[in-house]
Order: C-alpha cells, then sequence, then structure tokens
C-alpha cells in the first residue's frame, strides 16, 4: 500500500487540505488505508500539471507514443498478479474476476500502441470547386476522466491508453471505493516513459466539487465517465456550460432472450457468463432473462445447479468464485430487489438470503416467474440474482426488451442464424452478443444508445473520442 496520496505532476502529494479518506475492504469491512483527499485547489494544479505537459506529448510522434503504451502493456502483463490482488482487496471480486480484470486491463495499452498509429484522414477533390479537402485528427486537449468502482483497472485504462495514444494529457478522479489500483499503476506508467503531468490521479471524497472545478476550466475540453445514469446526466449539464466533448459509458438493464430453439447447454453457460462475471456487478450483466415456456423449466433447473456449485467466500481463497458486494448499500439494495419480486409472486430456486457475519456477501439467487412490475425488472441489479421471465410470442419479447431507457446491451441464444441476426438488428443497444455472453473485448467499439452513453471505447472508435477532426480547405 505504498500509493495513497494524489499523483499531480508525477509528484505524489498529501493535497493542500491535507484530508485523508478511508479504503474499506469489502470482505470484512476493514480499512485497508486511508487515501489522501483532493481539493479544489489541486484540481486546479492538476490542470496545470496537464497543460504543461500537452504541448510536448502532442508533439511527439505517433511512433513514439505508441512505444510507451507498448511498454505499459508489457509491464502490466509482468504484474498482473500484483494488480489482481489490489484490485481484489479494495473490490472483493474473486481472484479469477480479479486476473480477467487485469489482463483485460492491460490489453487496452497493447490495442492503442496499435491504434496510435493508425489515425487515418482524408483528401479528396471537392466536387464543385475541386479544392482539395484535408481531413485531420487532432489531439482534443485535456481529458478528466472519471471512473466507478467494479472495474478499478479497466475503466481507468480504457480511457487513460486511447487518450495518450491520441496526444492528450488526462486527469483521473477514481471511485473512492476503490481508488488503490489506479494509483498503482501511476510508478508503472513513470517506468514506461510517460512524462511528467501527462497523467494525473486525483482520489476525493468531493466528488462533485472537484469535476465541477475541472469542467468550468477553458482547458478542459473533454470528459470521459463510466458510472451511473444519473451522474452522467449532471456531468452532461456541467460540460455543456464549456461545451466540452463527452463521452459517457452508463447504466444498463440488459436483456437475454433464449428462443425456444436455442442450445440450452449453450444459453445456460452463455448466462452464467453474462450474469455472474464480476458477480453481476457489471453495466453488461443480463438483467432481464427471458426464455420461452417450451424450455424454461430446463433452462431454469440446469442453472440453477450452475450457481449452486458457485463457491462464495473471500475472494483471495483460490476455490472462490464469488466475493463480497462492494459496500453494505449495494447489498442492500440486491437483497430488497429479490424481496420485492418474490412479494410480488416470483419463485425462488435457490440462494435469497443475506448471510450472518462480517463482509458484505450476498449468494448466487435465481429467480424464475419474475412479474413485470418487480423492481429488478426495471432498475439494475448489479448482484447475483438471476431474474428470469417466461415468453411465448417473439414481437412480444423484443418489444419488452427494448421497453427501458437504457440501450447498453443485449444477448440472444438462437441455433437458427437468419432469425438470431435479425433478432438482434431490431434490438435497441449499442451491443449484442449472439450465442455469447461476453462481448467486452478492446478491438471492439463498447457503448450503449438511449440513456447508457454517449461515444464508444476501445476499437477504431475509442481514440477518436480525443480527437478533434480538423478540415483544411486547400489550393495548391
Ligand atoms: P457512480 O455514478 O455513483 O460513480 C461513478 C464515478 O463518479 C465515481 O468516481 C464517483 O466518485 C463519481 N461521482 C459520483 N457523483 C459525482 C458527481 N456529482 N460529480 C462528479 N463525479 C461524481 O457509479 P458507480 O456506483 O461507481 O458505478 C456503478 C454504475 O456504473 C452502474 O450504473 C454501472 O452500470 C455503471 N457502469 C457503466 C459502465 C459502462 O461502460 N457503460 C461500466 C461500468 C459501470
Amino acid at each position: 500500500m505504498n500509493y495513497t496520496d494524489l499523483y499531480i505532476d508525477g509528484v505524489w502529494k498529501s493535497g493542500t487540505e491535507n484530508k485523508r479518506f478511508d479504503v474499506i475492504n469489502p470482505a470484512d469491512e476493514t480499512v485497508i488505508t486511508s487515501v489522501a483527499s483532493a481539493s479544489v485547489d489541486d484540481a486546479k494544479a492538476a490542470i496545470n500539471a496537464a497543460q504543461n505537459a500537452f504541448a510536448d506529448w502532442a508533439g511527439r510522434t505517433p511512433r513514439e507514443r505508441s512505444i510507451v503504451l507498448r511498454k505499459a502493456f508489457d509491464l502490466m502483463m509482468e504484474r498482473l498478479d500484483d494488480f489482481a490482488k489490489l484490485i481484489i482487496l479494495e473490490n472483493g471480486k474473486a481472484y479469477p474476476d480479479a486476473i480477467g480484470e487485469a489482463t483485460y486491463a492491460a490489453e487496452f495499452f497493447r490495442w492503442f500502441s496499435e491504434e496510435a498509429v493508425r489515425s487515418d484522414g482524408m483528401i479528396t477533390h471537392a466536387p464543385a470547386s475541386g479544392a482539395r479537402i484535408v481531413v485531420q485528427h487532432k489531439p482534443a486537449g485535456i481529458a478528466v476522466l472519471i471512473t466507478p468502482w467494479n472495474y478499478p483497472a479497466a475503466m481507468g485504462t480504457r480511457k487513460i491508453a486511447p487518450a495518450l495514444a491520441a496526444g492528450c494529457p488526462v486527469i483521473i478522479k477514481p471511485a473512492s471505493e476503490t481508488p488503490l489500483t489506479m494509483l498503482a499503476l501511476m510508478p508503472l506508467l513513470e517506468e514506461a516513459g510517460v512524462p511528467k503531468g501527462l497523467v494525473n490521479v486525483l482520489p476525493s471524497s468531493q466528488s462533485s466539487a472537484i469535476v465541477d472545478t475541472m469542467l468550468s476550466d477553458s482547458r478542459v475540453r473533454v470528459v470521459s465517465f463510466t458510472g451511473s445514469t444519473e451522474v452522467g446526466r449532471k456531468l452532461l449539464h456541467s460540460a455543456a456550460d464549456q461545451v466540452l466533448k463527452p463521452a459517457m459509458e452508463l447504466g444498463g438493464n440488459a436483456p437475454l432472450l433464449v428462443l425456444e430453439d436455442a442450445n440450452i447447454d449453450t444459453a445456460v453457460q452463455g448466462t452464467m457468463l453474462a450474469k455472474m462475471r464480476n458477480l453481476g456487478e457489471a453495466c453488461t450483466a443480463a438483467n432481464r432473462i427471458y426464455v420461452h415456456k417450451n424450455i424454461v423449466d430446463e433452462f431454469t433447473k440446469k442453472l440453477t445447479l450452475e450457481m449452486k456449485n458457485l463457491k462464495v467466500g473471500n475472494g483471495f481463497d483460490p476455490d472462490v468464485q464469488i466475493g463480497p458486494l462492494i459496500n453494505e448499500n449495494t447489498r442492500n439494495k440486491v437483497a430488497g430487489f429479490v424481496v420485492d419480486a418474490i412479494s410480488k409472486g416470483a419463485i425462488l430456486h435457490t440462494g435469497g438470503k443475506v448471510p450472518e457475519g462480517k463482509g458484505y456477501y450476498y449468494p448466487p439467487t435465481v429467480l424464475s416467474d419474475v412479474p413485470k412490475n418487480s423492481n429488478c425488472v426495471h432498475d439494475e441489479i448489479f448482484g447475483p440474482v438471476a431474474a428470469i421471465q417466461t415468453f411465448e410470442n417473439l414481437e412480444a419479447v423484443i418489444k419488452d426488451a427494448n421497453d427501458t431507457e437504457y440501450g447498453l446491451v443485449a444477448y440472444v441464444f438462437t441455433e437458427n442464424m437468419k432469425l438470431g441476426m435479425s433478432v438482434c438488428e431490431r434490438l435497441e443497444y449499442g451491443m449484442v452478443g449472439l450465442n455469447r455472453g461476453l462481448v467486452s473485448d478492446p478491438a471492439a467499439p463498447f457503448g450503449g444508445c438511449k440513456q447508457s452513453g454517449l461515444g464508444r471505447e476501445g476499437g477504431h472508435e475509442g481514440m477518436l473520442e480525443f480527437t478533434e477532426t480538423q478540415y483544411i480547405s486547400a489550393e495548391w
């Protein structure tokens, strides 16, 4: 736990107000350590540092930026285990999820080291005048990055890597529940060759004040946020004053459709992945599971068996697959969803009971016959609860699947590819998994439509979020 201060201009600082806040281990509710809390003045200092680093970094060749990012990937791959352990400590997730996250996080450095040298522009003749239309992408400027607690490493690297590839300096405000992983990444980035001031980290117990300060500074040009739709909306309002480029990765309410002809074993395995990766604390987690009436009994039986077999416990135990939830509030919310659904007529197949003792544990839970008016149908569960509904009519289930303000990800299971593709195309979602329970991939554009967000991370699109398109009309 060596890195618990603010990281500004390549220097560790205790902050102008000398305030700290505790980071809690969700597995036993003990205080892991305390972390410096950034003030408004610290936020201003970080902007100055970022501005000073900007010209040099933006002026480096794409290849130079690429080499630094590639080195960051290599170093992170060497230290995956250290990062996984830190993620377990502050977030609670089990080792397989933690090592999976650390690897996924590192992959963004590799992917964007490759993208850094592929910032394609365009040159063409204007149809009427014959002048040349020259189009190029320039670094947008300082980017403020705000990340959630559910992926303490990956949600940060998914923003840092494309920003650096594009030539932008960044200031990261990690979630107050999990600031340690992002702080621990800083020495690695220094070693990779990231110059001082280019990446700054500001944990803070006064998120709103420091973020507002940064978003109202005219030198900041991008705000990239991952978190709840509620906070995203507030940030969009703040971003409006300086007309910042917003990238918003917000909440989800993913439907998962198991059609009548689906291979049930494939669908059960896919559902396990879509529901239980990160113990359900994922924006991509399957929230509403719709299964055709002719197969729902067999599907529910098999899914229940798989859920019962999961071992719950401290994430450091190598046999454990399900760690604790992040905090008491989250657990109360999850438990409340289950009580609400059962009170409205849902059937409980396994789980559903808060265990005694320390740690914010909640057991893998399966509910079937979940009524449409249950709270878990409308809100993100964000926990290990599989909520199954039965359907008969394909048209009606597509309508139900789309009947939400969210549009992040959906899943479809069927053996009929023609039908499957047409259902995917009719789902109003930024991403769809077809016979797969996992869509996240650094090489693919991750993001949602409707109130699940704006913009995309990863893929070719990810770097464009940190650039401005410039068009030069030229004669020569
Ligand atoms: P959150 O919105 O409460 O917090 C996210 C971040 O915003 C944290 O760093 C927090 O400190 C900060 N924050 C909170 N209030 C703020 C304010 N007023 N001003 C500035 N910053 C503020 O979300 P969370 O509870 O950390 O994460 C869970 C949510 O994140 C879920 O809704 C989940 O779906 C979403 N999420 C989305 C994606 C995606 O890619 N779409 C990925 C992971 C998580």
